[in-house]
């Protein structure tokens, strides 16, 4: 029985192969940075992690892991409610809540899993979801766990957010939930059309701002500070596993009864473990390095200019962006899997996307910017996809 289950499932992978979508793992044996070195011995510069701040090994942010290891130790064997909750989970909180002007968080192993215990716990049968067609599969899936009527509009299109709030007007509480960032597109949410909109039809919010905390924004609040309208948002999600660290960890922050709520109510949470001493440590030293000091996101933004207008420049079609995000359009899926080979043999690390990631006909190479990039790691990035774009008769 195990024998032919095992047949069976290989016959799937075999399919997945050759429909050219199978996904490989490289292995890295060197800590993530802009510059990464492979177990072959192959050095590239790298412009696909969310390392966004540079921080994933950043001195005080090992500091804090290290520090934190010592004090506190290194795992807790318990959920939050027996006996995982420690003085430096609540300090961890506490600093999120101010980080983001809100008045309490709740900590996850992974933000995977605070999108999927958000939704249960506070909406029912009676309420309504209205969400965006491009939102990350965590919020599809948390969605799905949910009881609440569900309502779906078209990417970032406000008429057809304003159809569905029609929609849904007769439910009791109405939620619209927006990635801040979308992770495929780059593009930023619409968060000032979004609040109007809200307002308008008394409905409240949700963003889960995983590829925009810590550097969209002025002073890094995410999407609602980039579009003036910080404060607005009712309930943001997040992760420390991108810009902010880089390890592991997710939070929902928001009002004290959202929260509270959470907390009695919320599956991830209450059957799930506790996060390491270590990455609370390190997560510590993140918001002591980003809370009063945009440095990193200002050099962040400046590099993601820099590169975005010279890509440009350079003839290739990249979709609209404010963020650190950029696609450059192929359209083809087998051209996008040979543009990024080619790009690793020139020493740059990108990868291309295609169906079912992105829609079909709409492959790319999705390029990462990091403020641990150095002009001359942007400059050589520009001289190689110049260079196979000609080649393989992009541009
Ligand atoms: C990465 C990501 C997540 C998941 O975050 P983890 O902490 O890695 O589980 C959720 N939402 C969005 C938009 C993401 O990009």
């Amino acid at each position: 029985m195990s024998l032919e289950f095992n047949q069976y499932l290989q016959q799937q992978l075999d399919e997945i192969k050759a429909a050219g979508t199978f996904k490989e793992e490289s292995v890295i044996c060197s800590p993530q940075s802009a510059a990464i070195s492979f177990k072959d011995g192959r050095k590239v510069i790298n412009f696909c992690a969310n390392n966004y701040l540079g921080l994933s090994n950043h001195p005080a942010v090992v500091a804090g892991a290290k520090k934190a290891l010592d004090s506190h130790g290194f795992g807790l064997s318990s959920v939050r409610f027996i006996c995982g909750t420690q003085d430096i989970h609540k300090e961890l909180e506490r600093r999120i809540s101010e980080f983001f002007g809100t008045e309490d968080t709740i900590l996850y192993a992974a933000c995977f899993d605070a999108n999927g215990g958000v939704f249960a716990p506070l909406l029912d049968e009676n309420d309504a979801i209205i969400s965006d067609a491009l939102n990350h599969a965590s919020i599809i899936d948390g969605i799905r766990l949910c009881k609440a009527e569900r309502y779906r509009y078209d990417h970032a299109d406000m008429n057809d957010l304003e159809k569905q709030l029609k929609a849904a007007q007769n439910k009791r509480h109405k939620l619209i939930v927006t990635d801040g960032v979308f992770s495929m597109d780059g593009d930023i949410a619409k968060m000032g059309e979004i609040v109007a909109l809200a307002e308008k039809y008394n409905a409240m919010i949700m963003s889960d701002e995983c590829h925009s905390a810590g550097f969209i924004g002025q002073t890094g609040r995410g999407s609602a500070e980039y579009h003036g309208v910080h404060g607005k948002v009712n309930i943001i999600t997040g992760t420390l596993g991108k810009a902010l660290g880089g390890g592991l960890g997710g939070f929902t922050t928001g009002s004290k009864e959202v929260v509270a709520m959470l907390r009695q109510h919320s599956r991830p949470y209450l059957f799930s473990n506790s996060l390491s001493p270590a990455i609370i440590g390190a997560s510590l030293a993140v918001f002591d390095l980003i809370e009063n000091d945009t440095s990193l996101r200002d050099k962040l933004m400046d590099n993601a200019a820099y590169f975005k207008e010279r890509i440009i420049a350079a003839g290739f079609d990249i979709k609209p962006t404010e963020s650190a995000i950029m696609a450059l359009m192929l359209y083809d899926a087998p051209l996008s899997q040979k543009f990024a080979k080619r790009m690793m043999e020139e020493g740059i690390y990108v990868i291309g996307f295609n169906f079912p990631v992105v829609p079909k006909g709409q492959a790319r190479i999705r390029i990462q910017i990091s403020a641990a990039h150095e002009k001359a790691h942007l400059d050589k990035a520009i001289k190689a996809f110049t260079k196979v774009g000609k080649e393989l008769g992009v541009i």
